[in-house]
Protein backbone atom coordinates (compact mmCIF):
# COMPACT_ATOMS: atom_id res chain seq x y z
CA UNK A 1 0.00 0.00 0.00
CA UNK A 2 1.61 3.09 -1.60
CA UNK A 3 -1.20 5.59 0.44
CA UNK A 4 0.43 9.89 0.78
CA UNK A 5 0.14 11.21 4.35
CA UNK A 6 -0.38 14.53 3.92
CA UNK A 7 0.97 16.53 6.67
CA UNK A 8 -1.53 19.67 7.50
CA UNK A 9 -0.47 23.29 8.99
CA UNK A 10 -0.47 23.82 12.64
CA UNK A 11 -1.78 26.99 13.27
CA UNK A 12 -0.74 26.63 16.83
CA UNK A 13 1.54 25.16 19.33
CA UNK A 14 0.25 24.41 22.84
CA UNK A 15 3.12 25.36 25.78
CA UNK A 16 4.02 22.26 26.00
CA UNK A 17 5.18 19.92 28.86
CA UNK A 18 5.28 23.09 31.59
CA UNK A 19 6.49 20.29 34.19
CA UNK A 20 7.52 16.93 34.23
CA UNK A 21 7.39 16.14 37.72
CA UNK A 22 3.01 16.61 37.63
CA UNK A 23 2.31 14.47 34.52
CA UNK A 24 0.02 12.04 34.87
CA UNK A 25 -1.45 9.29 32.71
CA UNK A 26 -3.82 9.99 29.98
CA UNK A 27 -4.83 13.50 30.76
CA UNK A 28 -2.80 15.93 28.15
CA UNK A 29 -2.06 15.36 24.30
CA UNK A 30 0.37 16.78 21.89
CA UNK A 31 0.19 19.19 18.82
CA UNK A 32 -0.73 16.37 16.30
CA UNK A 33 -2.50 13.06 15.39
CA UNK A 34 -2.64 10.62 12.78
CA UNK A 35 -5.92 10.07 11.42
CA UNK A 36 -7.35 7.89 8.09
CA UNK A 37 -10.38 6.45 6.62
CA UNK A 38 -11.94 3.28 5.30
CA UNK A 39 -14.62 2.75 3.57
CA UNK A 40 -15.92 -0.54 2.00
CA UNK A 41 -15.41 -0.93 -1.69
CA UNK A 42 -12.77 1.90 -1.38
CA UNK A 43 -10.41 0.65 1.48
CA UNK A 44 -8.14 3.30 3.87
CA UNK A 45 -7.80 6.79 2.49
CA UNK A 46 -7.78 9.80 3.59
CA UNK A 47 -4.41 9.03 5.21
CA UNK A 48 -2.94 12.82 7.40
CA UNK A 49 -1.50 14.17 10.32
CA UNK A 50 -3.59 16.87 11.56
CA UNK A 51 -3.26 19.44 14.76
CA UNK A 52 -5.06 17.32 17.66
CA UNK A 53 -9.15 18.18 18.04
CA UNK A 54 -12.23 16.67 18.70
CA UNK A 55 -14.05 15.13 15.24
CA UNK A 56 -17.88 15.11 14.45
CA UNK A 57 -19.63 12.08 14.70
CA UNK A 58 -23.39 11.18 13.95
CA UNK A 59 -25.16 10.15 17.31
CA UNK A 60 -26.24 7.36 15.71
CA UNK A 61 -22.71 5.90 14.68
CA UNK A 62 -22.06 1.57 15.48
CA UNK A 63 -19.49 2.58 17.67
CA UNK A 64 -21.23 4.60 19.69
CA UNK A 65 -24.48 1.69 20.45
CA UNK A 66 -22.49 -1.61 19.78
CA UNK A 67 -18.54 -0.71 20.58
CA UNK A 68 -16.98 -1.89 17.63
CA UNK A 69 -13.55 -0.62 18.43
CA UNK A 70 -10.37 -1.55 19.13
CA UNK A 71 -7.34 0.29 20.72
CA UNK A 72 -3.04 -0.52 21.28
CA UNK A 73 -0.77 1.07 23.78
CA UNK A 74 2.95 1.55 23.28
CA UNK A 75 5.29 3.96 24.49
CA UNK A 76 8.24 6.10 23.11
CA UNK A 77 11.47 6.85 25.45
CA UNK A 78 13.68 9.17 25.63
CA UNK A 79 17.52 7.97 25.58
CA UNK A 80 20.34 8.89 27.23
CA UNK A 81 21.44 10.70 24.06
CA UNK A 82 18.35 12.36 23.26
CA UNK A 83 17.28 9.93 20.82
CA UNK A 84 13.85 8.82 20.70
CA UNK A 85 13.13 5.34 20.36
CA UNK A 86 9.88 3.04 20.68
CA UNK A 87 9.62 -0.72 22.31
CA UNK A 88 8.97 -3.64 19.82
CA UNK A 89 6.45 -1.39 18.00
CA UNK A 90 5.51 -4.14 15.31
CA UNK A 91 4.23 -6.21 17.90
CA UNK A 92 1.43 -3.37 18.72
CA UNK A 93 0.79 -3.17 15.10
CA UNK A 94 0.60 -7.01 14.63
CA UNK A 95 -2.24 -7.36 17.28
CA UNK A 96 -4.18 -4.21 16.49
CA UNK A 97 -4.75 -6.42 13.31
CA UNK A 98 -4.79 -9.73 15.24
CA UNK A 99 -7.71 -7.32 17.55
CA UNK A 100 -9.51 -6.04 14.12
CA UNK A 101 -9.71 -9.37 12.37
CA UNK A 102 -11.66 -10.56 15.88
CA UNK A 103 -13.83 -7.71 15.71
CA UNK A 104 -14.83 -7.84 11.96
CA UNK A 105 -12.69 -4.42 11.06
CA UNK A 106 -10.59 -3.69 8.50
CA UNK A 107 -6.82 -4.47 8.90
CA UNK A 108 -4.38 -1.76 8.03
CA UNK A 109 -1.07 -2.70 6.45
CA UNK A 110 1.07 -3.37 8.61
CA UNK A 111 4.17 -0.84 7.12
CA UNK A 112 2.25 1.52 6.39
CA UNK A 113 0.87 1.87 10.02
CA UNK A 114 4.21 1.33 11.89
CA UNK A 115 5.41 4.23 9.04
CA UNK A 116 2.85 6.48 9.86
CA UNK A 117 3.54 5.97 14.08
CA UNK A 118 6.86 6.76 13.31
CA UNK A 119 6.22 9.85 11.62
CA UNK A 120 3.99 11.15 13.90
CA UNK A 121 6.33 10.68 17.07
CA UNK A 122 8.91 12.18 15.42
CA UNK A 123 6.92 15.29 14.51
CA UNK A 124 6.09 15.10 18.20
CA UNK A 125 9.56 14.27 19.28
CA UNK A 126 9.51 17.24 21.88
CA UNK A 127 6.84 15.95 23.96
CA UNK A 128 8.77 12.78 24.78
CA UNK A 129 9.90 13.67 28.36
CA UNK A 130 13.46 13.52 29.97
CA UNK A 131 13.09 12.57 33.36
CA UNK A 132 13.17 8.99 35.22
CA UNK A 133 10.27 7.34 34.36
CA UNK A 134 8.26 9.36 32.04
CA UNK A 135 7.66 8.34 28.29
CA UNK A 136 5.18 9.00 25.79
CA UNK A 137 2.15 7.40 25.57
CA UNK A 138 1.21 5.96 21.94
CA UNK A 139 -2.69 5.02 21.37
CA UNK A 140 -3.32 3.95 18.10
CA UNK A 141 -7.58 3.10 17.70
CA UNK A 142 -10.13 2.29 15.27
CA UNK A 143 -13.68 2.97 15.68
CA UNK A 144 -16.73 1.90 13.79
CA UNK A 145 -18.40 5.26 11.96
CA UNK A 146 -21.71 3.91 10.07
CA UNK A 147 -24.91 6.30 10.89
CA UNK A 148 -26.67 3.01 11.25
CA UNK A 149 -28.56 1.47 14.09
CA UNK A 150 -28.28 -2.17 13.00
CA UNK A 151 -26.12 -4.58 14.48
CA UNK A 152 -23.55 -5.72 11.55
CA UNK A 153 -20.65 -4.91 10.99
CA UNK A 154 -19.82 -1.15 9.90
CA UNK A 155 -18.93 -0.07 6.28
CA UNK A 156 -16.58 2.47 7.23
CA UNK A 157 -14.26 3.80 10.33
CA UNK A 158 -11.95 5.97 11.15
CA UNK A 159 -8.50 5.41 12.31
CA UNK A 160 -6.40 7.13 14.66
CA UNK A 161 -3.24 7.97 16.61
CA UNK A 162 -3.19 9.86 19.21
CA UNK A 163 0.01 10.64 21.72
CA UNK A 164 0.08 11.63 25.50
CA UNK A 165 3.15 12.56 27.57
CA UNK A 166 3.09 10.36 31.01
CA UNK A 167 4.96 11.01 34.53
CA UNK A 168 6.62 8.28 36.07
CA UNK A 169 4.18 5.19 37.66
CA UNK A 170 6.31 4.60 40.59
CA UNK A 171 6.64 7.97 41.97
CA UNK A 172 6.39 7.04 45.64
CA UNK A 173 8.93 4.11 44.88
CA UNK A 174 8.56 0.61 43.53
CA UNK A 175 5.75 -0.45 45.86
CA UNK A 176 3.82 -3.97 46.10
CA UNK A 177 -0.42 -4.01 45.57
CA UNK A 178 -2.94 -5.53 47.27
CA UNK A 179 -5.10 -7.67 45.06
CA UNK A 180 -8.78 -9.19 45.19
CA UNK A 181 -9.65 -12.39 43.66
CA UNK A 182 -12.73 -11.84 42.12
CA UNK A 183 -14.99 -15.11 41.87
CA UNK A 184 -18.23 -13.32 41.13
CA UNK A 185 -17.21 -11.01 38.40
CA UNK A 186 -15.53 -12.60 35.13
CA UNK A 187 -13.48 -10.70 32.36
CA UNK A 188 -13.93 -13.02 29.57
CA UNK A 189 -14.72 -16.30 29.03
CA UNK A 190 -14.10 -19.17 26.42
CA UNK A 191 -15.25 -17.91 22.93
CA UNK A 192 -15.82 -14.21 24.22
CA UNK A 193 -13.13 -11.52 22.79
CA UNK A 194 -10.33 -11.49 26.19
CA UNK A 195 -7.68 -11.67 23.38
CA UNK A 196 -9.04 -8.69 21.49
CA UNK A 197 -7.88 -4.74 22.80
CA UNK A 198 -11.40 -3.93 22.40
CA UNK A 199 -13.25 -0.95 24.64
CA UNK A 200 -16.00 -3.30 25.86
CA UNK A 201 -13.63 -5.64 27.95
CA UNK A 202 -12.89 -3.06 29.76
CA UNK A 203 -16.48 -1.82 30.23
CA UNK A 204 -17.04 -5.02 31.60
CA UNK A 205 -14.20 -4.69 34.04
CA UNK A 206 -15.42 -1.43 35.59
CA UNK A 207 -18.16 -2.86 37.76
CA UNK A 208 -15.41 -4.86 39.60
CA UNK A 209 -12.46 -2.58 40.12
CA UNK A 210 -14.94 -0.23 41.44
CA UNK A 211 -15.79 -2.64 44.63
CA UNK A 212 -12.33 -3.43 44.79
CA UNK A 213 -11.64 0.20 45.24
CA UNK A 214 -14.19 0.67 47.77
CA UNK A 215 -12.95 -2.49 49.82
CA UNK A 216 -9.48 -0.89 49.80
CA UNK A 217 -7.49 -2.96 47.06
CA UNK A 218 -5.43 -2.24 44.44
CA UNK A 219 -6.36 -4.61 41.47
CA UNK A 220 -8.72 -7.03 41.13
CA UNK A 221 -7.70 -10.66 39.71
CA UNK A 222 -9.59 -12.65 37.16
CA UNK A 223 -10.49 -15.97 37.38
CA UNK A 224 -11.71 -17.93 34.29
CA UNK A 225 -15.07 -18.30 33.63
CA UNK A 226 -15.90 -21.81 33.69
CA UNK A 227 -14.88 -23.51 37.24
CA UNK A 228 -14.08 -19.70 38.91
CA UNK A 229 -10.43 -20.93 39.86
CA UNK A 230 -8.03 -20.76 37.75
CA UNK A 231 -6.03 -16.90 37.29
CA UNK A 232 -6.26 -15.24 34.06
CA UNK A 233 -4.88 -11.85 34.70
CA UNK A 234 -5.08 -8.93 36.99
CA UNK A 235 -6.38 -5.48 36.22
CA UNK A 236 -5.73 -5.06 32.05
CA UNK A 237 -2.03 -6.58 33.22
CA UNK A 238 -0.74 -10.20 32.95
CA UNK A 239 0.42 -11.92 35.57
CA UNK A 240 3.36 -14.32 36.53
CA UNK A 241 4.42 -16.05 39.91
CA UNK A 242 7.60 -17.32 41.03
CA UNK A 243 6.54 -20.56 42.28
CA UNK A 244 8.39 -23.51 43.26
CA UNK A 245 11.46 -21.76 41.75
CA UNK A 246 9.55 -21.74 38.34
CA UNK A 247 7.77 -18.68 36.27
CA UNK A 248 4.52 -19.38 36.16
CA UNK A 249 1.67 -17.78 33.91
CA UNK A 250 -1.58 -17.93 32.26
CA UNK A 251 -1.68 -19.95 28.93
CA UNK A 252 -2.54 -17.68 25.90
CA UNK A 253 -5.73 -20.12 25.38
CA UNK A 254 -8.24 -16.87 24.12
CA UNK A 255 -9.28 -15.58 26.77
CA UNK A 256 -6.35 -13.67 28.05
CA UNK A 257 -4.74 -10.52 26.03
CA UNK A 258 -1.30 -11.60 24.72
CA UNK A 259 0.85 -8.92 26.63
CA UNK A 260 4.00 -7.79 24.67
CA UNK A 261 5.45 -6.87 28.03
CA UNK A 262 4.36 -10.19 29.22
CA UNK A 263 6.29 -11.99 26.17
CA UNK A 264 9.49 -9.84 26.85
CA UNK A 265 9.23 -10.42 30.67
CA UNK A 266 9.17 -14.60 29.72
CA UNK A 267 12.37 -13.68 27.36
CA UNK A 268 14.19 -12.29 30.53
CA UNK A 269 13.81 -14.69 32.31
CA UNK A 270 14.97 -17.40 30.37
CA UNK A 271 17.98 -15.41 29.97
CA UNK A 272 18.44 -15.22 33.59
CA UNK A 273 18.09 -19.39 33.61
CA UNK A 274 14.60 -19.68 34.95
CA UNK A 275 12.03 -22.23 33.37
CA UNK A 276 8.58 -21.13 32.19
CA UNK A 277 5.38 -22.91 33.06
CA UNK A 278 2.46 -21.36 30.82
CA UNK A 279 0.09 -23.34 32.92
CA UNK A 280 -3.18 -21.54 34.98
CA UNK A 281 -2.37 -21.53 38.63
CA UNK A 282 -5.52 -21.92 40.83
CA UNK A 283 -6.23 -20.21 43.58
CA UNK A 284 -5.46 -22.87 46.11
CA UNK A 285 -2.51 -22.61 44.70
CA UNK A 286 -1.84 -19.17 45.48
CA UNK A 287 -3.41 -19.17 49.12
CA UNK A 288 -1.26 -22.79 49.88
CA UNK A 289 1.74 -21.67 48.00
CA UNK A 290 1.90 -18.22 49.84
CA UNK A 291 1.31 -19.97 53.52
CA UNK A 292 3.92 -22.93 52.37
CA UNK A 293 6.35 -20.88 50.89
CA UNK A 294 6.53 -22.21 47.51
CA UNK A 295 5.15 -19.32 45.97
CA UNK A 296 7.91 -16.59 46.63
CA UNK A 297 6.78 -13.78 44.43
CA UNK A 298 3.49 -12.74 42.27
CA UNK A 299 4.17 -9.66 39.45
CA UNK A 300 1.57 -8.07 36.68
CA UNK A 301 2.92 -6.67 33.64
CA UNK A 302 1.40 -4.33 31.20
CA UNK A 303 3.04 -1.51 29.20
CA UNK A 304 1.76 1.35 31.33
CA UNK A 305 3.22 0.02 34.32
CA UNK A 306 5.87 -2.78 33.05
CA UNK A 307 5.82 -4.55 36.17
CA UNK A 308 4.43 -4.30 39.58
CA UNK A 309 4.52 -6.47 42.26
CA UNK A 310 2.04 -8.17 44.37
CA UNK A 311 2.00 -7.80 47.87
CA UNK A 312 -0.87 -9.83 48.92
CA UNK A 313 -3.81 -11.69 47.13
CA UNK A 314 -7.08 -11.70 49.12
CA UNK A 315 -9.30 -14.64 48.35
CA UNK A 316 -13.58 -14.08 50.22
CA UNK A 317 -12.39 -13.63 53.82
CA UNK A 318 -8.57 -15.02 53.39
CA UNK A 319 -5.93 -12.68 52.72
CA UNK A 320 -2.10 -14.01 52.31
CA UNK A 321 0.84 -11.64 52.04
CA UNK A 322 4.00 -12.39 50.03
CA UNK A 323 7.52 -11.11 50.67
CA UNK A 324 8.01 -7.97 53.39
CA UNK A 325 6.23 -4.99 52.16
CA UNK A 326 9.15 -4.73 49.39
CA UNK A 327 9.26 -6.17 45.75
CA UNK A 328 11.11 -9.79 45.69
CA UNK A 329 14.64 -9.78 44.11
CA UNK A 330 13.26 -11.47 40.77
CA UNK A 331 10.47 -8.82 39.92
CA UNK A 332 12.88 -6.10 41.23
CA UNK A 333 15.28 -7.43 38.92
CA UNK A 334 13.17 -7.69 36.04
CA UNK A 335 11.61 -4.49 36.15
CA UNK A 336 14.96 -2.83 36.30
CA UNK A 337 16.26 -5.05 33.19
CA UNK A 338 13.51 -4.45 31.38
CA UNK A 339 13.34 -0.45 31.88
CA UNK A 340 16.85 -0.84 31.21
CA UNK A 341 16.61 -1.89 27.67
CA UNK A 342 13.68 0.94 27.17
CA UNK A 343 15.66 3.82 28.08
CA UNK A 344 18.58 2.56 26.73
CA UNK A 345 20.43 1.61 29.45
CA UNK A 346 21.15 -1.86 29.15
CA UNK A 347 22.50 -3.05 25.50
CA UNK A 348 19.32 -4.44 24.10
CA UNK A 349 20.34 -7.80 22.52
CA UNK A 350 17.15 -9.27 21.85
CA UNK A 351 16.59 -6.18 19.07
CA UNK A 352 13.30 -5.16 20.66
CA UNK A 353 14.18 -1.23 20.33
CA UNK A 354 14.06 0.66 17.17
CA UNK A 355 15.14 4.60 17.40
CA UNK A 356 13.14 6.87 15.47
C1 LIG B 1 -2.99 -4.25 27.05
C2 LIG B 1 -3.33 -5.31 28.01
C3 LIG B 1 -2.35 -6.09 28.67
C4 LIG B 1 -0.87 -5.82 28.56
O1 LIG B 1 -0.38 -5.87 27.27
P1 LIG B 1 1.02 -5.15 26.95
O2 LIG B 1 1.23 -5.42 25.52
O3 LIG B 1 2.03 -5.77 27.82
O4 LIG B 1 0.82 -3.70 27.29
C5 LIG B 1 -2.75 -7.11 29.49
N1 LIG B 1 -4.05 -7.36 29.70
C6 LIG B 1 -5.03 -6.63 29.12
C7 LIG B 1 -6.43 -6.97 29.39
C8 LIG B 1 -4.70 -5.59 28.26
O5 LIG B 1 -5.65 -4.88 27.68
Amino acid sequence: MSMEIQVLPLAAKKPGIVDESKLAFGTQFTDRMFLMEFEAGRGWHSARILPYGPFTLDPACAVLHYAQEIFEGLKAFRRPDGSVALFRPMDNVRRFNRSASRMCMPEVDEEFFLGALKQLVKLEADWVPRSEGTSLYVRPTMIATDPFLGVRPSKTYYCYIILSPVGAYYKGGFSPVKIWIADEFVRSAPGGTGEAKTGGNYAASLRASMEATEKGFDQVLWLDAVHRKYVEEVGSMNICFLYDGKIVTSPLKGTILDGITRRSILDLARDLGYQIEERALSVDEIIDGAQSGRLKEAFGTGTAVVVSAVGQFTYRDRTVVLGDGKPGELTQKLYDTLTGIQYGRIPDKHGWVQTI
